[in-house]
């Protein structure tokens, strides 16, 4: 995957330089520790032929709060870096894009607070991160971090140590993706998603708490409403998830993709069947500002 070529831009504290020239210190206290926060945050085409962020501004907040929870200096207002944002894409010349803003630490290898912080935002072309295909997930044997050790709700880049231990145990056993249960063994989320099951035509998805509380599953609820499909959230285990009648992953990079199993259990639902598919379609249609197709087609 090529996240960048000699024409790429990108935006470092106001200024726009190329990918390729752009530097980074390599005694940097957020390459060393894990110690730097970020967004993913995806750019449509709409229907009318505009460039869209979506949910610029949940995206952009939720990183400014992320920062604030590690104690880091944060230097810009969310409608600052929205407008940053905007013209990066349209340097890059880009519609459908993934952004990924990140802001990181100076040289510091104490542990003592910085007084500055840089920012940087980057953009690159990316199809759904777990593909198009139903997933075959895996319980994973690694849980989400206790709460009490992390500031779970943020979006932190040490987190993702977690993730990737579990997204390689998932694959190196033939799996797409795992399934990460909680502290106390309640089904929580995959390594960069948000999760939902289906059962009798009804929706639950874990409780915040032990999870990033995704704006994808923001989104999901607010289709639900729409489609009046009902949700609950809550607390559940690997038990019930595999008495239901399908699955999916929500998340900005991932969209909404079904699951066709978890561990040896395969859901029996068709999943052009499900509520579940109609929210996914509902989905793109949000993102790209087009009329709800009727889903005739789910048939
Ligand atoms: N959980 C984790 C661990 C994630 O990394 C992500 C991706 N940001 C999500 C859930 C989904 O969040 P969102 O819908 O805001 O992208």
């Amino acid at each position: 995957m090529n996240y960048y070529n000699e024409n790429t831009v990108l935006w470092l504290d106001g200024q726009f330089l190329k990918a390729s020239e752009a530097k980074t210190d390599l005694y940097g206290q957020s390459l060393h520790y894990g110690y730097s926060v970020f967004e993913g945050i995806r750019s449509y085409g709409t229907s009318a032929g505009t460039t869209k962020i979506f949910k610029a501004v949940e995206h952009f907040d939720r990183l400014q709060r992320s920062a604030a929870a590690l104690n880091m200096p944060y230097n810009y207002t969310t409608a600052e870096m929205i407008k940053a944002t905007y013209e990066v894409l349209e340097r890059n010349n880009l519609q459908d894009a993934y952004i990924r803003p990140v802001v990181y630490g100076p040289a510091n290898m104490s542990f003592n607070p910085n007084t500055e912080s840089f920012t940087v935002i980057e953009t690159w072309e990316m199809a759904p991160f777990l593909g198009e295909k139903l997933l075959k997930v895996m319980t994973s044997s690694f849980q989400r971090p206790n709460p009490k050790g992390f500031k779970i709700e943020a979006k932190a880049a040490g987190h993702y140590v977690n993730s990737i231990m579990a997204s390689h145990e998932a694959k190196g056993n033939g799996f797409d993706e795992a399934l990460l249960t909680d502290m106390n063994g309640f089904i929580a989320e995959g390594p960069g998603a948000n999760m939902f099951f289906e059962k009798e035509g009804k929706l639950f998805t874990p409780a915040t708490g032990n999870i990033l509380p995704g704006i994808t599953r923001a989104t999901v609820l607010e289709l639900s409403a729409e489609l009046e499909i009902p949700v609950e959230q809550g607390q559940y285990t690997p038990e019930q998830l595999k008495k239901a009648d399908t699955a999916f992953f929500c998340g900005t990079a991932a969209e909404v993709i079904g699951w066709s199993s978890i561990d040896n259990y395969t859901f029996p639902l068709p999943w052009k069947e499900s509520q579940s598919r109609r929210i996914q379609l509902a989905y793109k249609d949000k993102v790209t500002e087009r009329q709800p197709q009727p889903q005739l087609e789910t048939i």
